[in-house]
Protein backbone atom coordinates (compact mmCIF):
# COMPACT_ATOMS: atom_id res chain seq x y z
CA UNK A 1 0.00 0.00 0.00
CA UNK A 2 1.19 3.43 -0.90
CA UNK A 3 1.80 5.12 2.56
CA UNK A 4 0.80 8.78 0.81
CA UNK A 5 -2.47 7.44 0.11
CA UNK A 6 -3.43 7.43 3.87
CA UNK A 7 -4.82 9.77 5.46
CA UNK A 8 -5.36 8.67 9.19
CA UNK A 9 -4.09 5.88 10.80
CA UNK A 10 -5.40 4.93 14.04
CA UNK A 11 -2.49 2.10 16.35
CA UNK A 12 -4.17 0.39 19.11
CA UNK A 13 -6.06 3.17 19.93
CA UNK A 14 -7.48 3.15 23.86
CA UNK A 15 -10.12 5.66 25.34
CA UNK A 16 -10.75 4.95 28.84
CA UNK A 17 -13.09 7.25 31.12
CA UNK A 18 -12.23 7.53 35.38
CA UNK A 19 -14.78 7.44 37.59
CA UNK A 20 -14.81 7.05 41.46
CA UNK A 21 -17.64 6.14 43.62
CA UNK A 22 -16.15 8.62 46.57
CA UNK A 23 -13.40 10.90 46.45
CA UNK A 24 -11.23 8.19 48.51
CA UNK A 25 -12.22 5.13 46.64
CA UNK A 26 -10.08 3.37 43.76
CA UNK A 27 -10.71 4.77 40.37
CA UNK A 28 -12.73 2.45 37.89
CA UNK A 29 -12.45 2.67 34.37
CA UNK A 30 -15.23 2.76 31.23
CA UNK A 31 -13.10 1.04 28.51
CA UNK A 32 -14.92 2.89 26.17
CA UNK A 33 -13.03 2.20 23.18
CA UNK A 34 -10.43 -0.74 24.00
CA UNK A 35 -7.46 -1.39 21.51
CA UNK A 36 -8.80 -0.28 17.73
CA UNK A 37 -6.93 -0.12 14.83
CA UNK A 38 -7.20 0.68 11.20
CA UNK A 39 -6.36 2.80 8.28
CA UNK A 40 -8.59 5.37 6.29
CA UNK A 41 -6.78 6.19 2.61
CA UNK A 42 -7.75 9.72 1.19
CA UNK A 43 -11.10 10.24 -0.32
CA UNK A 44 -12.45 6.53 1.11
CA UNK A 45 -16.01 6.18 3.35
CA UNK A 46 -15.79 3.80 6.29
CA UNK A 47 -19.20 3.23 7.68
CA UNK A 48 -18.97 2.14 11.69
CA UNK A 49 -21.69 0.43 12.69
CA UNK A 50 -22.94 -0.65 16.50
CA UNK A 51 -25.12 -0.17 19.07
CA UNK A 52 -25.69 2.17 21.47
CA UNK A 53 -22.89 2.17 23.71
CA UNK A 54 -20.61 0.12 21.72
CA UNK A 55 -17.81 2.95 21.68
CA UNK A 56 -18.33 4.29 17.89
CA UNK A 57 -19.28 7.92 18.82
CA UNK A 58 -15.98 7.92 21.66
CA UNK A 59 -13.80 6.49 18.58
CA UNK A 60 -15.24 9.71 16.79
CA UNK A 61 -14.55 12.21 18.76
CA UNK A 62 -11.08 10.90 19.94
CA UNK A 63 -10.07 11.38 16.49
CA UNK A 64 -10.86 14.31 15.97
CA UNK A 65 -9.32 14.92 19.57
CA UNK A 66 -12.53 16.23 21.16
CA UNK A 67 -11.70 13.02 23.76
CA UNK A 68 -8.26 12.59 25.05
CA UNK A 69 -6.98 9.18 24.33
CA UNK A 70 -5.95 6.80 27.43
CA UNK A 71 -3.38 5.12 24.98
CA UNK A 72 -2.61 4.06 21.40
CA UNK A 73 -1.71 6.48 18.36
CA UNK A 74 -3.53 8.64 16.04
CA UNK A 75 -2.02 9.52 12.89
CA UNK A 76 -3.11 12.02 10.23
CA UNK A 77 -1.07 12.25 6.89
CA UNK A 78 1.33 10.51 9.09
CA UNK A 79 1.75 13.34 11.87
CA UNK A 80 1.44 12.36 15.21
CA UNK A 81 -1.48 14.28 16.49
CA UNK A 82 -2.43 12.02 19.69
CA UNK A 83 -0.70 14.12 22.59
CA UNK A 84 -1.03 17.87 20.55
CA UNK A 85 -1.28 20.08 23.05
CA UNK A 86 -4.26 21.85 22.03
CA UNK A 87 -3.09 25.23 20.85
CA UNK A 88 -0.92 23.17 18.38
CA UNK A 89 -4.01 21.40 17.29
CA UNK A 90 -5.57 24.45 15.12
CA UNK A 91 -4.34 23.31 11.61
CA UNK A 92 -5.76 19.94 12.49
CA UNK A 93 -9.20 21.31 13.03
CA UNK A 94 -9.19 22.58 9.66
CA UNK A 95 -8.37 19.42 8.02
CA UNK A 96 -11.67 17.90 9.50
CA UNK A 97 -14.94 18.70 10.05
CA UNK A 98 -17.78 17.51 12.31
CA UNK A 99 -21.02 16.37 11.47
CA UNK A 100 -22.99 15.91 14.92
CA UNK A 101 -26.01 14.14 15.36
CA UNK A 102 -28.30 17.09 16.80
CA UNK A 103 -28.06 19.80 14.25
CA UNK A 104 -30.33 21.41 17.03
CA UNK A 105 -27.55 21.52 19.79
CA UNK A 106 -24.97 22.67 17.12
CA UNK A 107 -26.12 26.09 15.92
CA UNK A 108 -25.95 28.82 18.04
CA UNK A 109 -29.55 30.12 18.49
CA UNK A 110 -28.68 33.72 18.32
CA UNK A 111 -26.14 33.84 15.09
CA UNK A 112 -27.96 34.00 11.68
CA UNK A 113 -27.09 31.33 9.04
CA UNK A 114 -24.38 33.92 7.33
CA UNK A 115 -22.70 34.20 11.10
CA UNK A 116 -22.74 30.61 11.62
CA UNK A 117 -20.91 29.63 8.24
CA UNK A 118 -18.64 32.71 8.36
CA UNK A 119 -17.11 32.16 12.17
CA UNK A 120 -14.55 29.62 11.45
CA UNK A 121 -13.36 31.40 8.22
CA UNK A 122 -12.69 34.50 10.54
CA UNK A 123 -11.62 32.51 13.37
CA UNK A 124 -8.74 31.15 10.42
CA UNK A 125 -8.34 34.48 9.16
CA UNK A 126 -9.28 33.38 5.96
CA UNK A 127 -10.81 35.87 3.12
CA UNK A 128 -11.77 39.08 3.10
CA UNK A 129 -15.39 39.98 4.18
CA UNK A 130 -16.17 39.96 0.18
CA UNK A 131 -14.10 36.62 -0.86
CA UNK A 132 -15.79 34.95 2.76
CA UNK A 133 -19.32 36.27 1.55
CA UNK A 134 -18.60 34.02 -1.91
CA UNK A 135 -17.44 30.89 -0.08
CA UNK A 136 -21.09 31.26 1.95
CA UNK A 137 -23.03 31.32 -0.78
CA UNK A 138 -21.52 28.83 -2.94
CA UNK A 139 -21.66 26.76 0.61
CA UNK A 140 -25.49 26.93 0.67
CA UNK A 141 -25.99 26.22 -2.66
CA UNK A 142 -24.05 22.77 -2.47
CA UNK A 143 -26.07 21.60 0.38
CA UNK A 144 -28.80 22.92 -1.82
CA UNK A 145 -30.24 25.66 0.70
CA UNK A 146 -31.33 27.86 -2.23
CA UNK A 147 -32.25 30.04 -3.34
CA UNK A 148 -29.89 31.34 -1.16
CA UNK A 149 -31.38 34.63 -0.10
CA UNK A 150 -34.58 32.67 1.89
CA UNK A 151 -32.14 31.19 3.96
CA UNK A 152 -29.20 33.33 5.02
CA UNK A 153 -30.20 35.70 7.01
CA UNK A 154 -32.27 33.00 8.83
CA UNK A 155 -31.82 31.90 12.23
CA UNK A 156 -31.90 28.30 13.43
CA UNK A 157 -35.06 28.12 14.65
CA UNK A 158 -36.60 29.39 11.49
CA UNK A 159 -35.11 26.32 9.52
CA UNK A 160 -36.68 22.39 9.83
CA UNK A 161 -34.51 19.88 11.47
CA UNK A 162 -33.63 19.08 7.46
CA UNK A 163 -32.19 22.48 6.81
CA UNK A 164 -30.39 23.56 9.92
CA UNK A 165 -28.54 19.88 9.52
CA UNK A 166 -27.39 21.30 6.18
CA UNK A 167 -26.30 24.46 7.86
CA UNK A 168 -24.31 22.28 10.13
CA UNK A 169 -22.75 20.35 6.81
CA UNK A 170 -22.01 23.67 4.99
CA UNK A 171 -20.27 24.70 7.87
CA UNK A 172 -17.96 21.76 7.91
CA UNK A 173 -17.84 21.96 4.47
CA UNK A 174 -16.29 25.59 4.49
CA UNK A 175 -12.96 25.03 5.30
CA UNK A 176 -12.71 22.24 2.70
CA UNK A 177 -11.34 19.69 5.14
CA UNK A 178 -9.71 16.08 4.35
CA UNK A 179 -11.75 14.17 6.90
CA UNK A 180 -15.36 14.48 8.08
CA UNK A 181 -16.65 12.73 10.71
CA UNK A 182 -20.74 12.24 10.74
CA UNK A 183 -22.16 10.90 13.87
CA UNK A 184 -26.13 9.45 13.45
CA UNK A 185 -26.50 12.79 11.08
CA UNK A 186 -29.87 11.79 10.55
CA UNK A 187 -30.81 9.67 13.35
CA UNK A 188 -32.66 12.85 15.02
CA UNK A 189 -34.91 13.78 11.34
CA UNK A 190 -38.01 12.94 10.23
CA UNK A 191 -37.62 9.92 8.21
CA UNK A 192 -38.82 11.81 4.71
CA UNK A 193 -35.51 13.98 5.05
CA UNK A 194 -32.93 11.21 6.15
CA UNK A 195 -32.09 9.63 2.38
CA UNK A 196 -31.98 13.34 1.11
CA UNK A 197 -29.55 14.29 3.70
CA UNK A 198 -27.68 10.89 3.71
CA UNK A 199 -27.21 12.12 -0.22
CA UNK A 200 -26.36 15.22 -0.13
CA UNK A 201 -23.17 13.83 2.38
CA UNK A 202 -22.48 11.16 0.00
CA UNK A 203 -22.37 13.49 -3.19
CA UNK A 204 -20.09 16.07 -1.41
CA UNK A 205 -17.85 13.46 -0.12
CA UNK A 206 -17.42 12.50 -3.36
CA UNK A 207 -17.51 15.86 -5.51
CA UNK A 208 -14.53 16.82 -3.30
CA UNK A 209 -12.67 13.44 -2.92
CA UNK A 210 -13.15 14.03 1.32
CA UNK A 211 -12.35 11.09 3.43
CA UNK A 212 -15.85 10.20 5.48
CA UNK A 213 -16.15 8.26 8.56
CA UNK A 214 -19.95 7.90 9.02
CA UNK A 215 -21.06 6.59 12.21
CA UNK A 216 -24.16 4.83 12.62
CA UNK A 217 -26.33 2.37 14.16
CA UNK A 218 -28.23 1.34 11.31
CA UNK A 219 -26.44 -1.07 8.71
CA UNK A 220 -29.82 -0.49 6.07
CA UNK A 221 -28.23 2.73 5.23
CA UNK A 222 -24.96 1.85 4.57
CA UNK A 223 -24.24 0.01 1.53
CA UNK A 224 -24.72 2.56 -0.90
CA UNK A 225 -22.27 4.71 1.05
CA UNK A 226 -19.31 3.24 2.14
CA UNK A 227 -16.31 1.69 0.94
CA UNK A 228 -15.39 -0.28 3.97
CA UNK A 229 -18.39 -0.93 6.71
CA UNK A 230 -16.61 -1.86 10.67
CA UNK A 231 -18.75 -3.14 13.00
CA UNK A 232 -18.33 -2.29 16.72
CA UNK A 233 -18.99 -4.10 19.90
CA UNK A 234 -18.11 -3.04 23.55
CA UNK A 235 -15.04 -0.78 22.37
CA UNK A 236 -13.92 -3.21 20.03
CA UNK A 237 -13.97 -3.81 16.22
CA UNK A 238 -14.79 -6.85 15.81
CA UNK A 239 -14.87 -7.65 12.03
CA UNK A 240 -13.50 -4.43 9.52
CA UNK A 241 -14.03 -5.44 5.60
CA UNK A 242 -14.67 -3.81 1.95
CA UNK A 243 -18.61 -3.07 1.71
CA UNK A 244 -19.28 -5.95 -0.48
CA UNK A 245 -17.54 -8.29 1.40
CA UNK A 246 -18.93 -7.96 4.82
CA UNK A 247 -22.27 -7.86 3.19
CA UNK A 248 -21.76 -10.76 1.04
CA UNK A 249 -19.93 -12.96 3.37
CA UNK A 250 -19.90 -11.75 7.00
CA UNK A 251 -17.96 -13.93 9.20
CA UNK A 252 -18.21 -13.03 13.10
CA UNK A 253 -21.33 -14.19 15.20
CA UNK A 254 -22.32 -10.59 15.91
CA UNK A 255 -22.32 -9.34 12.22
CA UNK A 256 -24.45 -12.22 10.94
CA UNK A 257 -26.88 -11.61 13.83
CA UNK A 258 -27.32 -8.03 12.56
CA UNK A 259 -27.33 -8.04 9.54
CA UNK A 260 -29.19 -10.37 6.68
CA UNK A 261 -29.18 -10.71 2.48
CA UNK A 262 -33.38 -11.00 2.40
CA UNK A 263 -33.73 -9.08 -0.74
CA UNK A 264 -36.29 -5.94 -0.03
CA UNK A 265 -38.92 -4.68 -2.51
CA UNK A 266 -36.79 -1.92 -2.39
CA UNK A 267 -34.09 -2.60 -5.08
CA UNK A 268 -32.38 0.55 -4.36
CA UNK A 269 -32.42 -1.34 -0.26
CA UNK A 270 -31.84 -5.26 -0.45
CA UNK A 271 -30.59 -5.30 3.33
CA UNK A 272 -32.27 -5.50 6.25
CA UNK A 273 -31.74 -5.43 9.87
CA UNK A 274 -32.29 -8.85 11.50
CA UNK A 275 -33.22 -9.02 15.48
CA UNK A 276 -30.13 -8.38 17.62
CA UNK A 277 -28.85 -11.49 19.12
CA UNK A 278 -30.64 -11.70 22.66
CA UNK A 279 -29.08 -9.94 25.91
CA UNK A 280 -27.48 -6.74 26.84
CA UNK A 281 -23.59 -5.08 25.85
CA UNK A 282 -21.80 -5.38 28.30
CA UNK A 283 -20.57 -3.02 31.12
CA UNK A 284 -17.76 -1.70 30.17
CA UNK A 285 -16.75 -0.73 33.62
CA UNK A 286 -15.84 -4.79 33.56
CA UNK A 287 -16.80 -6.37 30.28
CA UNK A 288 -16.66 -10.14 30.69
CA UNK A 289 -13.27 -11.99 30.30
CA UNK A 290 -12.37 -13.82 27.00
CA UNK A 291 -14.77 -12.60 23.70
CA UNK A 292 -16.67 -9.49 25.18
CA UNK A 293 -19.23 -10.95 22.98
CA UNK A 294 -19.24 -14.70 24.94
CA UNK A 295 -22.50 -13.96 26.84
CA UNK A 296 -24.67 -13.52 23.76
CA UNK A 297 -22.97 -15.82 21.10
CA UNK A 298 -24.45 -19.12 20.16
CA UNK A 299 -21.06 -20.20 18.76
CA UNK A 300 -19.07 -19.59 21.99
CA UNK A 301 -16.78 -22.02 22.97
CA UNK A 302 -14.28 -22.61 26.03
CA UNK A 303 -11.46 -20.97 24.96
CA UNK A 304 -13.75 -17.95 24.30
CA UNK A 305 -14.77 -17.42 27.94
CA UNK A 306 -11.18 -17.40 28.67
CA UNK A 307 -9.02 -15.61 26.22
CA UNK A 308 -9.43 -12.63 24.25
CA UNK A 309 -9.32 -13.21 20.07
CA UNK A 310 -6.94 -11.33 18.21
CA UNK A 311 -7.85 -9.20 15.17
CA UNK A 312 -7.13 -11.73 12.38
CA UNK A 313 -6.80 -11.19 8.25
CA UNK A 314 -9.04 -13.60 6.98
CA UNK A 315 -8.76 -12.56 3.29
CA UNK A 316 -7.38 -9.58 1.29
CA UNK A 317 -9.52 -6.54 3.16
CA UNK A 318 -10.87 -8.16 5.59
CA UNK A 319 -10.60 -8.78 9.50
CA UNK A 320 -12.21 -10.46 12.53
CA UNK A 321 -11.74 -10.54 15.97
CA UNK A 322 -13.46 -14.44 16.49
CA UNK A 323 -12.10 -17.72 17.72
CA UNK A 324 -13.92 -19.49 14.98
CA UNK A 325 -11.33 -17.97 12.03
CA UNK A 326 -7.47 -18.84 11.10
CA UNK A 327 -5.10 -16.04 9.68
CA UNK A 328 -5.78 -16.01 5.92
FE1 LIG B 1 -18.55 -16.17 19.54
FE2 LIG B 1 -16.24 -17.15 20.43
FE3 LIG B 1 -16.30 -15.82 18.16
FE4 LIG B 1 -16.65 -14.55 20.44
S1 LIG B 1 -14.79 -15.59 19.78
S2 LIG B 1 -17.84 -14.27 18.61
S3 LIG B 1 -17.81 -16.05 21.61
S4 LIG B 1 -17.29 -17.77 18.58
Amino acid sequence: MNNNEILLRVENLKVWFEIRKTIISQPLYVKAVDGVNFELKKGETISLVGESGSGKTTLGRTILRLYEPTDGKIFFEDKDITNLPFKELNWYRRETGFVQQDPFGALAPHFTVYRILEEPLIINKIGTPESRKEMIIKALEEVKLTPVSDFINKYPHMLSGGQMQRVVIARALIMKPKLIIADEPVSMLDASVRIEILDLLRDIQRNHNMSLIYITHDLATVRSFSDWIFIMYAGNLVERAKTDKLLNNPLHPYTKALLSAIPDPDPTNRFKLREVPPGEPPNLINPPEGCRFHPRCSFAMEICKKEEPREINVAKDHWVKCWLYKEG
